[in-house]
């Protein structure tokens, strides 16, 4: 049985034990800790007849050539959030390195198909603030001009600190042509939720990557005294922000698996003897479906002007941000399925609340999935997000399955 799962947990130990101290992990992206952890990647590759190269955009590939060029691709992220955890990222590598060690055995150094692993740079933007910066400017979605003007805390700029890992920032989507032959993309996770944990299942396959709608919502009425104002002569600002509260959990409740969030409110003046004559919330709304999405802002807004109404306030919306949501491909979700099934016996389908480099590769018309595995306190981003071992061996079994289908299918 040449698939090791036991050996990506003791690497995975390994990894930990010089990239993390007692705040959890610290391999955050083109500092000193990460190179380190590059290195020792590249090294595990060297035990394999793979080329490896860092790309213009500093994502690693190694690729093991087979009978085509036509590729399947095995994602993830080596990089970390400060004081992270010991999974996020690392484990969709360290997997996707057991499954290379796999197929170059199981095809004796030839397989049917090319199969390249990635790891892709700054998936997290703990420094710069912009996630997913490597699958990005491969994919080609990368705003230039928004990540030109990007700052760490210290004032350093993107640019300059790309420069000084050999990366040459007007360059970056030159990465794009990584993605010339490939068929395939397949990308393992934690799951980073509580989804799979509330249910006892360790794996699921992932539908896609929730669409985000992000506004800010200022209500305006009128600053009054706090001690000559009768109740009924108030125009309270805050008053008609909070009615929001309770009423986006009705809007997520009927939208059939969406989530909304209020996650910010300031007042104006904000004092103790003041009504509130300025309160500004910003909401954050997530769904898989785009017209469901639609309309959950739809209801939010016409029950912010309700509000205002009731409360002789004024309310203005203004789009933070937003993004489509990416479905996953059907036959690759249908595999995906299958392969858990058949190691695990239970299958479960959920779509993905945070974003993942399998969105940007999606969204660069590549079939690609993801596979969940259970987050023990649906904890991530944090130095006790864990998963149980037996979890994880069932992972990269279930994962090497899939690439396994995945093979067949492209051939
Ligand atoms: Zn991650």
């Amino acid at each position: 049985m040449p698939l090791n799962p036991g050996r990506t947990i003791a690497e995975l130990k390994e990894l930990r034990s010089f990239t993390a101290n007692e705040n959890g992990a610290q391999r955050v992206a083109f500092t000193k800790t990460w190179v380190e952890t590059r290195a020792w990647l590249w090294k595990k590759l060297e035990g394999l007849p793979v080329e490896t190269h860092i790309d213009s955009a500093g994502n690693l590939w190694s690729t093991l050539r087979g009978k085509t060029e036509k590729a399947l691709l095995i994602g993830g992220h080596m990089d970390s959030v400060p004081n992270g955890g010991w999974l996020d990222g690392c484990l969709n590598v360290l997997a996707g390195l057991e499954i290379l060690r796999r197929i170059n055995e199981q095809y004796h150094g030839q397989p049917p198909v090319t199969v390249r692993l990635v790891d892709w740079a700054d998936e997290e933007g703990a420094r710069f603030g912009k996630s997913l910066f490597g699958s990005s400017a491969c994919s080609g979605n990368l705003d230039m001009n928004e990540a030109r003007a990007l700052k760490d805390k210290d004032g350093i700029t993107l640019p300059d600190a790309l420069k000084v890992i050999g990366i040459d920032f007007d360059c970056v989507k030159d990465s794009g042509k990584e993605l010339k032959n490939a068929v395939a993309y397949l990308e393992l996770h934690i799951e980073q939720g509580p989804v799979l944990l509330d249910l006892g299942l360790p794996l699921g396959a992932v539908l896609g990557t929730f669409g985000v709608e992000r506004h800010a919502i200022t209500f305006r009425g009128q600053a009054a005294h706090s001690g000559s104002t009768p109740m009924n002569r108030r125009r309270d600002a805050f008053l008609a922000a909070a009615k929001m509260s309770p009423e986006i959990y009705r809007i997520a409740e009927r939208s059939n698996g969406g989530v909304c969030t209020i996650g910010s409110c300031t007042t104006k003046p904000g004092i103790v003897t003041s009504v509130v004559e300025e309160c500004r919330i910003t909401l954050d709304q997530r769904h898989l479906d785009a017209p469901a999405l639609a309309r959950m802002l739809q209801e939010a807004r016409e029950a912010s002007e309700r509000f205002a109404r009731e409360g002789n306030v004024r309310v203005s919306w203004e789009r933070l941000w937003q993004i489509e949501p990416v479905l996953f491909d059907p036959q690759l979700i249908d595999f995906c399925s299958e392969a858990i099934k058949e190691t695990c016996g239970k299958i479960h389908r959920l779509p993905s609340g945070p974003l993942h480099d399998a969105a940007e590769v999606a969204r660069s018309r590549v079939p690609t999935v993801m596979m969940f595995v259970q987050s023990l306190h649906g904890i991530s981003h944090n130095k006790i997000e864990d998963t149980k071992e037996e979890h994880l061996e069932l992972c990269v079994a279930a994962f090497d399955k899939l690439a396994e289908k995945a093979i067949r299918w492209i051939t």
